[in-house]
């Protein structure tokens, strides 16, 4: 088992270097595809951004994650309906699929490659119970007029290259993309210092403050840089920062496995529930199986700098794919690895501004992807024309459904 996944390990390009400059319109804590994007737009606004990393680009979840690009809720659609009530999840449910098109519009314009494959997305349910959730989650997916539809297990076999488990009874399809995420981001920090951003990797920032004069100091491992406008994407890290924020956005290990080149059978990303939590994969173009999930298998690992893949989850990973596939009996494993996500006790991430213009996103409850790319591109538009914030205001911590009655005062 390693301390960085397989995209990290590959060669790169390497993207930033270098001292970060004593004043900033704009200063983006965090490269993960957040920080990335908040800045790609922000620049290509023509603002002066500057990105301030900790260790290199992509080195947080986005560069640890198996790259699935889903364009819905964290949760069941159906439960995010429940939980947060009907307005607030078709919000949230557009906000996560104009990130899956912002995101192959980017790769497009940018002339990226990422290994970025639009498609669909099959949630295989693994017995009648499963199949019960997955068509009501199908049935509110597609009342609030977005797009799923089931397959039985008939249409379901042609369209994967292996034998199906007997338990397996169909699967909901919906919209969907994978992505190299390295590559992508990569791509996208490359794209922002092209319109002018410029990236600082290997620097920490140890504290943000408003200083008044609508001025935010930074106060980083190489200097104070003063900005007019702060966004912090650190995700998991958010509490070291802000240490109120610990009561609203929870680290959880996340743990993959990638295996070794095997013949083509999964031509889209898939999910299933084996275990409490769920597995998801996706097969690359060069056969390696990119394989997540177990966590409830290991102990809670709630310390977003540790990193460490646990045996036990690695071990139940590889059990993964022939309780689903009887036929794929031999997995061979090339590497393990663990990343930190980010939660929150209703599932969607949090977008405010805590103090005078500094703002704190993070929280994306192991579903980044598509919202990293929307929430980057309207808060770019937020912050430097004044656009609304549309279906950011969901976002927002005074919103209901943040059960912490200290919540409120976070803001
Ligand atoms: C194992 C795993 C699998 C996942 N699978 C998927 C998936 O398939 N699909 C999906 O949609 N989502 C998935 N996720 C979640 C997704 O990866 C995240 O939601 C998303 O990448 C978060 O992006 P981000 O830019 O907000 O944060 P991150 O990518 O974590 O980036 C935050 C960055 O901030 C930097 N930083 C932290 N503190 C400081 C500081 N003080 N100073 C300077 N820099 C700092 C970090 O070094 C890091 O690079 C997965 C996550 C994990 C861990």
């Amino acid at each position: 088992m390693q301390t960085s996944s397989l995209w990290q390990s590959g060669s790169r390009a390497v993207v930033g270097s270098g001292e970060p400059p004593r004043e900033a319109d704009f200063v983006v804590v965090g490269a993960g595809l957040l920080g990335a994007m908040c800045a790609y737009w922000l620049a290509r606004a023509g603002s002066s951004v500057v990105v301030v990393e900790r260790h290199a680009v992509a080195w947080g979840a986005t560069g640890r994650n198996s790259g699935l690009v889903i364009p819905t809720t964290a949760e069941a659609y159906d439960q995010a309906v429940l939980r947060l009530g009907a307005p607030t999840a078709m919000a949230i449910r557009q906000l996560a699929a104009e990130g899956a098109g912002l995101l192959g519009q980017v790769v497009e314009e940018e002339h990226l490659t990422a290994e970025y494959r639009p498609g669909v997305f099959l949630q295989l349910a693994t017995g009648e119970e499963d199949a019960a959730s997955c068509l009501a989650d199908i049935e509110a997916t597609r009342r609030h007029g977005f797009e799923a539809a089931w397959l039985d297990r008939d249409q379901l076999q042609p369209r994967i290259g292996t034998r199906l488990s007997d338990t397996i009874p169909g699967a909901m399809m919906l919209p969907g993309a994978t992505v190299n995420s390295v590559a992508l981001v990569d791509g996208v920090a490359a794209a922002a210092q092209r319109h002018g951003a410029i990236i600082c990797t290997g620097v920490a920032v140890e504290a943000i403050r408003a200083i008044g004069g609508g001025k935010v100091s930074v106060e980083t491992s190489h200097g104070n840089i003063t900005a007019r406008i702060v966004v912090a994407a650190v995700n998991a890290w958010l509490s070291e920062l802000f240490p109120l924020l610990g009561k609203v956005i929870r680290p959880v290990q996340g743990q993959l496995i990638a295996t070794q080149p095997m013949p083509a059978m999964f031509d889209c990303g898939m999910a299933a529930q084996v275990t409490a939590h769920g597995e998801y994969w996706q097969q690359m173009p060069d056969g390696t199986i990119l394989l997540g999930g177990c966590r409830s298998v290991g102990a809670p690992v709630t310390d977003a700098t540790a990193q460490v893949p646990q045996p036990e989850v690695h071990q139940a990973l590889q059990g993964i794919l022939p309780s689903l596939f009887p036929d794929l009996t031999e997995i061979g494993v090339q590497r393990g690895w663990a990343g930190a996500m980010a939660f929150t006790p209703d599932w969607i991430p949090i977008v405010d501004e805590i103090d005078e213009s500094l703002w704190a996103v993070g929280g994306f409850s192991g579903h980044g992807m598509p919202f990293g790319a929307s929430i980057g591109k309207l808060l770019a538009a937020h912050l430097t024309g004044g656009s609304p914030l549309a279906n950011l205001t969901h976002l927002r911590l005074d919103r209901p459904t943040l059960p912490d009655p200290e919540a409120e005062q976070l803001r």
